[in-house]
């Protein structure tokens, strides 16, 4: 099946929501529809395929998106702790959490919204890796100590990153 065959199979996005779909690796967009399906929650991707050649994006191997309470599509994010548990347990080779992104909410107002970057880089050197984002710097998670750092050396547990967010 194509891309765009298996997002019109499935119950929950069309292909319209999807952009770049046409040039998306089908076995990602097939394992993103099963992630849809096992964690349950309403979706918004947000960038998919990008002229990018040096990430994931270009290749057709990574999503950008917001995950909603249910029920609740463009009115409540999911919290930061259950976004991230849904991506961690899903064994994505890549997974990025976004903690300033904004959002235009059903209301028509523009607030922070939480985002996640899932991907199936097949990358040996960059790759399995996670982080996150916030203020527009980066925190890579060391894989001995688990805390993420910014290349200046700061580092902060994953606690303390959500709870810069929500404060
Ligand atoms: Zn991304």
């Amino acid at each position: 099946m194509t891309a765009v065959e298996i997002i019109e199979a499935s119950p929950h996005f069309s292909p319209g929501e999807i952009p770049g779909l046409e040039k998306m690796d089908p076995e990602f967009i097939k394992r993103f529809v099963q992630w849809r399906e096992w964690h349950g929650m309403p979706t918004m991707v947000t960038s998919a395929f990008r002229n990018s050649p040096t990430s994931a994006h270009g290749k057709g191997l990574a999503i950008d998106c917001i995950l909603f309470m249910p029920g609740k599509y463009r009115v409540e994010t999911l919290s930061a702790e259950r976004l991230w548990r849904i991506t961690e347990l899903w064994g994505w080779r890549g997974a990025g959490i976004y903690f300033d992104w904004n959002l235009q909410y059903r209301n028509g107002q523009t607030a922070k919204a939480v985002g996640v970057h899932v991907d199936m880089s097949p990358d040996p050197h960059r790759r399995p890796l996670r982080w996150f984002r916030a203020d527009r710097s980066y925190y890579y998670q060391n894989v001995i100590d688990g805390y993420f750092y910014a290349k200046s050396g700061v580092k902060y547990t994953l606690d303390q990153a959500i709870s810069f967010f929500n404060s």
